[in-house]
């Protein structure tokens, strides 16, 4: 897949440093993530010493890895080099785990490389300062689900963490056992989970609930997903009938109000009848589908636990606020905003991998080449010599009159 006229394509789009081996070389940034709730990193030793074995080289601001337990030393034991601050003027490749804001972007020297969770649809005014500033950006979210990308799907790895660990935040919350035990004192029931969208997150929150002995239950509306559900023992809750709910890409399309409504209706009871809900339904660039009310939550027995993945694209549940606890007729609701960044050692190593699969993808002789027809690259590619490039944040940009 190509993602139409590129304009301006060239093989090489920064001027990077030639080693002694005559082979050009990366030097690659790593900044200190500033998000208060961020405690990931881009890169770790393992991901350094790949990248310094290339022949590229690596820039860490100091206490970059600390939060993910990758202290400086451990950095430059790798061979980076540990910087007080970084000049973000001398950028030829910037590694990041979250997005940048526009101010982020100014500070970019033109023509610089950026890989990272860049968020499009949500930061638009920095993806336009990006394409303005010659940066050429690869948005990891962007990258196709594709068998060949799924090295570098961080989308995949962040996603998976999430949904483990919503399980054992609802685990730790919850009031109740989730596996059937019989006592002394007489059988305690097995909770009752269900689990709304059962992409690499849900399916996760399965298969975590049910190594704990929870009884789960999983909606969706693509009818892939049914056999993955009953193969993880599951059970299916049938979604309305509608038209084709799959993209071409695999994702699920916006449904109507009427389709919701409907949905609203079938997991009603399902809801009512359980102890936790977890809900992960997304829509790539839209808001949230909204599938659980507060009807629904009012419904639920005291003291059951909500934990709403979508929180930070709107959340599934209408009584949601992202990065915040609520507790509405003793039923409490969890929004958090960014779950993997609370599994920072483990979220790290693998988001580094795929970053680094990335680059080793987009640069494979250390050069980086920047090829239109390769499916991987024309999907994540986010902008690039002047232009925003991949077709869907472009229409975004261009429906906000940019
Ligand atoms: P996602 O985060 O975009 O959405 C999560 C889930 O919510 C999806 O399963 C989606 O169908 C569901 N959903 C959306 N609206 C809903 C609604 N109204 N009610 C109930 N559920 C709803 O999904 P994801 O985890 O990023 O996965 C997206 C696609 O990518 C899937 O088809 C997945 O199988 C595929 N994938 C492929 C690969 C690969 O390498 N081939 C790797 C990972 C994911």
């Amino acid at each position: 897949m190509s993602a139409g006229p590129l304009p301006g394509w060239v093989d090489r789009v920064v001027q990077f440093d030639e080693d002694s081996f005559g082979i050009p070389t990366m030097k690659f940034l790593i900044p200190l993530e500033r998000h208060p709730a961020e405690r990931r990193v881009a890169a770790t030793p393992e991901t350094i010493k790949r990248l310094l074995e290339r022949g590229h080289s690596a820039v860490v601001e100091s206490g970059a890895g600390k939060a993910a337990s990758f202290p400086d030393s451990a950095m430059r034991e790798a061979g980076a080099e540990i910087v007080q601050e970084i000049s973000w003027s001398g950028t030829e490749a910037l590694l990041r785990v979250g997005p940048l804001t526009s101010d982020d972007v100014d500070k970019l020297p033109e023509g610089c490389l950026v890989i990272g969770l860049l968020d499009p649809y949500m930061h638009l005014e920095a993806v336009a300062r990006l394409a303005e500033r010659r940066v050429t950006s690869f948005a990891l979210e962007l990258l196709p689900r594709i068998t060949r990308a799924q090295t570098m799907d961080a989308l995949s790895s962040q996603a998976s963490i999430g949904g483990y660990k919503a399980v054992v935040l609802a685990a730790t919350k919850l009031g109740r056992y989730f596996p059937l035990l019989m006592t002394a004192a007489g059988t305690v029931p097995p909770a009752k989970v269900v689990i709304i969208g059962a992409g690499v997150a849900g399916l996760q929150a399965l298969a975590t609930a049910k190594r704990l002995g929870a009884v789960v239950e999983v909606s969706d509306i693509r009818p892939a997903v049914k056999e993955q559900v009953e193969s993880l023992g599951g059970r299916y809750i049938e979604a309305p009938q509608t038209e084709a709910a799959e993209d071409q890409g695999g994702y699920a399309k916006e449904m109507d109000e009427d389709f919701l409504a409907r949905q609203r209706a079938r997991l009603a009871k399902h809801i009512a009848a359980a102890d936790v809900v977890i809900t992960t339904a997304q829509v790539p660039g839209r808001p949230a589908p909204r599938i659980v009310s507060r009807e629904m939550i009012e419904g639920m027995k005291p003291g059951s636990v909500v934990i709403d993945l979508a929180a930070p694209s709107g959340g599934n549940c209408e009584l949601t606020r992202s990065g915040e606890d609520v507790v509405h007729n003793d039923v409490l609701i969890l929004g958090p905003a960014n779950l993997p960044a609370t599994m920072a050692h483990d979220a790290s190593t693998l988001y580094a991998r795929n970053v680094l699969a990335l680059i080793e993808h987009i640069a494979p002789e250390g050069r980086l080449t920047i090829d239109p027809a390769d499916d991987v690259q024309s999907g994540a590619l986010l902008t690039h010599d002047g232009e925003v490039i991949n077709p869907a944040v472009k229409k975004a940009l261009l429906e906000r009159g940019d």
